[in-house]
């Protein structure tokens, strides 16, 4: 018989079957009246809980789009802007930021590491940035940057904005824009929100906002705030049809979220990280990311002596798990293991105990049940 296979890469996350139902709905117009009060309710969900004064974007389009559409409406040709890297997502917006023309200034650590807020600060003393960028949880390292202190110190620069690539980490690691100084925050559905591919939701601050509107006509067309507004103000108006089926994936994620409890949602992230991070160390696995930085969405495992990344990885698959490979310098020495958003706590103990099958049939040395039991002692305290 064949047994199910659980999606564990850092996204798409599993999607729970009240959001596939949502996808599976009659699609309908547009301008349809319960559509547009979904959609408008779903915004001003959005607004509130990730508590901004500005505005909110769903945009049909990836992560990716939605990195380019929050620098098309900050930043202007010929203005500098500092990007902090922690890795290959935070490099992505090199070559972003070059094609549109912008001087850029690059701060990156090593891999596992961060760049310390203090050095971020001495840069912004030694000249003018318009924004600087920073994704919140590098997937490529399993780093989470600490986003509420760079917050911080941009305050005391209130000409430069700070951008947030929170692509893994949006509805999984607290973010309240306003509140933490972040003026431009960006998700995918595909991640935390436990969506399948295909939406770019993006929170643009008061500051964002007004440096738009400086910005006058931008040469984007799709990305341009601008066109959006009048939609995200009243969703019956057209200006490039919405995933309708999609946007109720997402309302219905939404819902999940509340009924949850944001707060809730980002502690439950965070034990389940703790927990599952404790026990696979316990079976020989290294963390790339160093303590203290270690992101609550994703784990970045390194191999133990004598393990072949593709014997298995695809022993995992075998055994009914899917991981993501190391990236770059990491390619072969490592994978990757999500445990966002709508994830179930039997599927988490399933991951452990294939993880451990794997572990047996390569030859490795292991206790069976060793790493379940740790995390389950460690989720039960
Ligand atoms: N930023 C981060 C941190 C990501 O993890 C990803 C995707 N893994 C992206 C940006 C790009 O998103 P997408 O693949 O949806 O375009």
């Amino acid at each position: 018989m064949k047994n199910r296979k659980l999606l564990m890469i850092p996204g798409p996350s599993p999607v729970v079957r009240s959001i596939q139902d949502q996808m599976g709905r009659e699609t309908v117009a547009f301008g349809d009246p319960e559509f547009v009060k979904d959609f408008k309710g779903l915004l001003d969900d959005l607004k509130v809980m990730f508590k901004t004064n500005g505005e909110v974007f769903v945009v049909a389009g990836t992560g990716t789009m939605a990195m380019e559409m929050a620098i098309a409406n900050t930043t202007k040709r010929g203005d500098n802007i500092l990007l902090v890297s922690h890795g290959f997502f935070g490099d992505r917006f090199i070559d972003i930021c070059e094609r549109k023309g912008l001087n850029v200034d690059v701060m990156s650590s090593e891999w596992g590491k961060i760049v310390p807020p203090s050095e971020i600060e001495k840069k912004l003393n030694e000249k003018d940035y318009a924004a600087v960028t920073v994704t919140h949880v590098d997937t490529a390292t399993g780093v989470c940057a600490p986003v509420d202190e760079i917050g911080q110190v941009l305050k005391k620069f209130p000409n430069t904005l700070l951008i947030v690539d929170g692509v893994c980490a949006t509805a999984g690691e607290p973010e309240y824009v306003d509140e933490m100084g972040i003026d431009v925050l960006f998700t995918g559905s595909q991640k935390a929100f436990g969506v399948s591919p295909g939406l770019a939701i993006l929170w643009a601050g008061p500051k964002a906002m007004e440096r738009r509107r400086t910005l006058g006509t931008i040469p984007e067309y799709y990305v341009d705030f601008d066109k959006w507004l009048p939609i995200m103000d009243n969703p019956s108006k057209y200006f490039a049809t919405p995933a309708i089926n999609l946007i109720w994936a997402l309302k219905e994620s939404v819902r999940i979220i509340k009924e949850e409890g944001l707060e809730a949602r980002f502690a439950r992230h965070r034990k389940v990280a703790q927990a599952m991070q404790k026990a696979l160390e316990s079976l020989g696995f290294t963390l790339l990311a160093e303590k203290g930085h270690r992101a609550v969405t994703l784990s970045n495992l390194i191999y133990p002596e004598g393990i072949d990344d593709l014997s298995f990885r695809n022993l995992l698959s075998e055994e009914g798990i899917m991981v993501a490979g190391g990236l770059a310098a990491y390619a072969g020495k490592m994978f990757r293991l999500g445990h966002m958003g709508n994830i179930d706590m039997h599927d988490l103990v399933s991951v452990i105990a294939t993880i451990e099958r794997a572990l047996y049939r390569s030859e490795q040395n292991v206790e069976l049940g060793k790493g379940v039991g740790i995390f389950m002692h460690e989720m039960l305290s």
